[in-house]
């Protein structure tokens, strides 16, 4: 038998010397000096990163991350780790520094690597940041991620939409930059689709139930709390639009509700638990 030099993994595809090899059978771009990638890491789970994002984390000098990062993938991670996050309704690390920040990380011919949680674009102010960097003349390049509203409700078993539930999705942020409750025509909402994804909105669960309910929807209709989504310590609360409020009062902090008739598929569906390791 021929020695290898290195560790060998077998995948479906074939045989490979590394996991790196593997990814570059697939001839991704580079991360290069002076640029900034933004890049979503996904909910939870760290093999929902996308292959550009495993790669950039090896080349970048520096990452900047937040609080929704995986841990796990932060070790893949050889350059110098910043933590760029944000809690709810404390402003600990404002925008303005961090888009700042990356623009003269950039400038200093770093190759930066921004990593956020889920889908940059998806209320993650990912656009702002983009902004700072198109303004100051860095390059970037935007590498989406699997948003919680979708990839999570994955792993509650909860199809985003199924053709016998539903047409149509629409996803909302549950507060605004102001911390209150999102300024929006909850009616226009209510009729708008049939299943609504809210993220951010687990402090807002019972202001916002009552306005789908004055707005006309079912008391009975079924809801979903998915907590930890795509995480060791994922939680799925199933109620009904009028247990909502009760239920968000006892759900984990980090949470995505969906609304609508998607979500009795959870039943049949939920397959994390018969996964084993
Ligand atoms: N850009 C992210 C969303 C950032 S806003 C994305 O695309 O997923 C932060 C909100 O996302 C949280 O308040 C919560 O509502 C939701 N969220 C993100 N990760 C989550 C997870 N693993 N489980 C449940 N909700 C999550």
């Amino acid at each position: 038998m021929a020695a290898f030099p290195r560790p060998l993994f077998f995948t479906k595809a074939g045989l490979y010397s590394s996991p790196m090899d593997v990814l570059a059978k697939l001839s991704l771009p580079e991360l290069q000096k002076g640029w900034v990638w933004l890049v979503g890491a996904g909910p939870g789970d760290p093999g929902l990163i996308t292959a550009l994002g495993l790669r950039a984390l090896s080349q970048a000098d520096v990452i900047l991350y937040d609080a929704l990062v995986d841990e796990t993938l932060l070790t893949l991670a050889a350059g110098e780790k910043i933590y760029a996050g944000k809690r709810a309704g404390v402003r600990s690390c404002k925008q303005d520094e961090i888009s700042d920040l990356l623009v003269t990380l950039a400038k200093e011919g770093k190759r930066v690597l921004r990593l956020k949680g889920g889908d940059p674009f998806v209320f993650g102010r990912g656009g702002e940041e983009a902004q700072a960097l198109a303004r100051a003349g860095v390059p970037f390049r935007i590498v989406p991620g699997i948003t919680a509203g979708i990839g999570g409700l994955a792993y509650a078993g909860i199809p985003v939409t199924h053709r016998d539930t539903n047409h149509a999705v629409t996803f909302i942020t549950g507060h605004g930059a102001d911390g209150k409750l999102t300024k929006l025509d909850w009616a226009a909402v209510s009729r708008g689709a049939p299943t609504l994804v809210l993220y951010m909105a687990r402090r807002f669960a019972g202001e916002i139930g009552q306005a789908l309910l004055a707005a006309g929807r079912d008391a009975s209709e079924p809801c979903a709390i998915v907590a930890n989504a795509a995480r060791a310590d994922q939680k799925v609360i199933v109620t009904s639009l009028s247990g909502l409020a009760a239920a968000a009062e006892t759900a984990p902090a980090l949470s995505i509700i969906v609304i609508g008739e998607n979500v009795k598929l959870a039943g049949e569906l939920s397959w994390l638990a018969k996964t084993t390791a």
